[in-house]
C-alpha cells in the first residue's frame, strides 16, 4: 500500500479568495536545469516545512517554479505605484508570482512568493527573469535585517534556473522564493482605487485589517484606524532603518508594504560615513531616496495611501480629508519618537531628558563634518563607557569636537546612577558590529555568480549575529577601504 506524501506546504490562500480583481492566475515558466544555491533552514522550520524535503529534487522543482505544489494557487498580483514621484497605473508582478499563504508554526499567516519565475500579464517590456546576484543580494540583506531585529520579508531559497539572463552581460538566472507577512502594498490600494470600484477598495481594506491590524475592527472608524496603524508601523520601520544606516534605495509606493515589513529592497545599501545625502542607486539621480529623505518619503507615500481610502474614512469628502490630514501631520512626531528612543538606546541614555536631543544632534554633526563611519562609531562608544575612550576617539581625524561632546555625554551618563557595565552591554545589544558592508556583499555576490558560494555563506554566518563581536572577523566590521571608491547599486532588473 502506498502512502501519499504529505504536501510540502499547508496552503490557505486568503488573497485569492478575498480579492478577485487584484490578480491574474498564472504559472511559472519552466527552468531547464534547477540547482539549489541557498536554502534558509531556520525559516523553513518556522514555516513548519521539512528542509530536507525542500532540498531534494522534488522540493527544488517547487522552489524554482517547475512544479506547482499541492494547494497553491499561483497568481500575479496587480498593483499600481508612484515611481520616483510619477504615477504608473498598472505595474503588478511582472516577473513574480504569489504561490499562496501558509500558517507558520506560530500561527502567523505568511505569503510564499517567487521572483524571477517568468513573464506575466504585467511584464510590459521586461523579460520576467532575475539574475543570481540580485536574488542572493535580497537573501543576504533580508537575513541581515532580520538579525538586526527589523521587520522584513525573508528569502526561503534561491535556485539557479540553468537559464541565462541578458543584462549588461549574460548572467546566470535564478528564482528567489520569499516569505512575507503579505505583499499588500500602498500600490495595491492605488490600483484598487484606480479601478473606480469603491467596493474593491473596501474589500482590500477589510482584508488588510483582518490580516495585519485586526484591532482596527473595534475602532469607531475601522478604516481610519487601519490607516493610522499603517502609518505607525511605517514610522517605526523607517526609524529602525535610519538607526542602522539603511538606505532602501527605491521607496516607490509599490515598494512600501501595508504590513510594515521592509520589502523590495533591490538597490539598497548600508551607509558607511554618516551623511544624510547618501544615495547608492544608480537610477536615483535627484537623490529622492537619499538616507536623510526616507522619513519624508514615507510620509509622502502614506499620503498617497490615504487618498485611496478617503471614501472609506467618511462620506463627506471634506471630513475625510481633514481626518487623514490630521494623522499625516502627526507622522513626523511619531517618527521622531521612534528615532529618539532608538538613538537614546544607542548612546546608553535614559529616556525623558530634554538635553538628550542636543547630544544626539551634536554627535551626528561631528560625524558628518569629519566623515566618520556611522556603525563603527556607535559600536565604539560602549568602550568609552568602560574607560577605553581611544576606540571611538581614533575615528575622528580632529578629535577636539568629539572630546568636548564626550565630556558632556559622560557627565549625562554618570548622572543616571546605572552600572557602566550594564550600560555598555545594553549599547552593544543595539549597535551592530557587523552590517552588510557594501564591498563584502559585492565580493560575495561576484564569487557566487562565478560559482563559488563560500564567501556568500560566510557572510550570512557573520550577519546572523550582528551584535556579537567575534575574533577573526575584523574585516567584516570595517568600512570599505578608500580604494573601493564610491559605491553604486543597480536594480538588477
Ligand atoms: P521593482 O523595481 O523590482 O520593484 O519592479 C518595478 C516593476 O517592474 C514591477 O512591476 C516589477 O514586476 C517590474 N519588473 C521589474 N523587473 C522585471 C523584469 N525583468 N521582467 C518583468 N517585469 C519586471
Ligand atoms: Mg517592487
Amino acid at each position: 500500500m502506498s502512502v501519499a506524501a504529505r504536501p510540502l506546504f499547508a496552503f490557505d490562500n486568503s488573497y485569492v479568495r478575498d480579492l478577485r480583481g487584484l490578480y491574474e492566475p498564472w504559472q511559472a515558466a519552466p527552468a531547464p536545469a534547477p540547482r539549489l544555491l541557498a536554502l534558509n533552514e531556520d525559516l523553513a522550520t518556522e514555516l513548519g516545512v521539512d528542509a530536507e524535503a525542500l532540498s531534494a529534487p522534488d522540493g527544488v522543482a517547487v522552489l524554482v517554479g517547475n512544479v506547482t505544489p499541492e494547494g497553491a494557487s499561483p497568481v500575479a498580483q496587480a498593483y499600481a505605484g508612484h515611481q520616483f514621484g510619477g504615477f504608473a497605473p498598472r505595474l503588478g508582478d511582472g516577473r513574480a508570482l504569489l504561490l499562496g499563504e501558509v500558517l507558520d508554526v506560530h500561527g502567523r499567516r505568511r505569503d510564499l512568493h517567487q521572483k524571477g519565475s517568468g513573464r506575466t500579464p504585467f511584464a510590459r517590456a521586461g523579460d520576467g527573469k532575475a539574475a543570481v546576484g540580485p536574488m542572493l543580494r535580497e537573501y543576504v540583506i533580508g537575513e541581515a535585517m532580520h538579525a538586526l531585529g527589523i521587520p522584513t520579508t525573508r528569502a526561503l531559497a534561491v535556485v539557479a534556473t540553468g537559464d541565462q539572463v541578458l543584462r549588461e552581460t549574460m548572467l546566470p538566472g535564478a528564482v528567489l522564493t520569499r516569505v512575507a507577512a503579505s505583499h499588500l502594498r500602498v500600490g495595491t490600494f492605488q490600483y484598487a482605487a484606480a479601478q473606480g470600484d469603491p467596493a474593491l477598495v473596501r474589500r482590500l481594506a477589510d482584508h488588510a485589517i483582518a490580516r495585519h491590524h485586526p484591532h482596527a475592527v473595534e475602532a469607531e472608524n475601522p478604516y481610519l484606524a487601519l490607516f493610522e496603524a499603517v502609518l505607525d508601523a511605517q514610522a517605526s520601520l523607517v526609524a529602525r532603518w535610519m538607526l542602522v544606516g539603511f538606505v532602501h534605495g527605491v521607496m516607490n509606493t509599490d515598494n512600501m508594504a501595508i504590513s510594515g515589513e521592509t520589502i523590495d529592497f533591490g538597490p539598497c545599501a548600508f551607509m558607511d560615513a554618516f551623511d544624510p545625502a547618501t544615495v547608492f542607486s544608480s537610477i536615483d539621480h535627484g537623490g529622492r531616496y537619499a538616507y536623510g529623505n526616507q522619513p519624508q518619503v514615507a510620509q509622502w507615500n502614506l499620503a498617497r495611501l490615504a487618498e485611496t481610502m478617503l471614501p472609506l474614512f467618511h462620506v463627506e469628502a471634506e471630513t475625510a480629508v481633514a481626518a487623514a490630514t490630521d494623522l499625516l501631520h502627526a507622522f513626523p512626531d511619531r517618527y521622531d519618537a521612534y528615532w529618539g528612543r532608538g538613538m537614546r538606546a544607542k548612546l546608553g541614555l535614559a529616556d525623558g531628558r530634554p538635553e538628550n536631543g542636543a547630544l544626539i544632534d551634536d554627535l551626528l554633526s561631528s560625524m558628518l563634518a569629519q566623515g566618520v563611519d556611522f556603525s563603527s562609531c556607535f559600536r565604539a562608544l560602549s568602550s568609552s563607557v568602560l574607560g577605553e575612550a581611544s576606540r571611538a576617539r581614533s575615528l575622528f581625524a580632529e578629535p577636539a569636537a568629539f572630546d568636548a561632546w564626550s565630556d558632556r555625554w559622560r557627565a549625562q551618563l554618570s548622572s543616571q546612577a546605572c552600572d557602566p557595565q550594564a550600560i555598555a552591554a545594553a549599547m552593544d545589544r543595539v549597535n551592530p558590529v557587523y552590517i552588510p558592508r557594501n564591498h563584502q556583499v559585492e565580493e560575495a555576490l561576484t564569487a557566487a555568480t562565478a560559482g563559488d558560494l563560500e564567501p556568500f555563506r560566510r557572510l550570512l554566518d557573520v550577519l546572523a549575529e550582528p551584535f556579537d563581536e567575534r575574533p577573526g572577523l575584523e574585516a567584516y566590521a570595517a568600512p570599505a577601504p578608500p580604494s573601493c571608491g564610491p559605491y553604486r547599486t543597480f536594480c538588477g532588473t
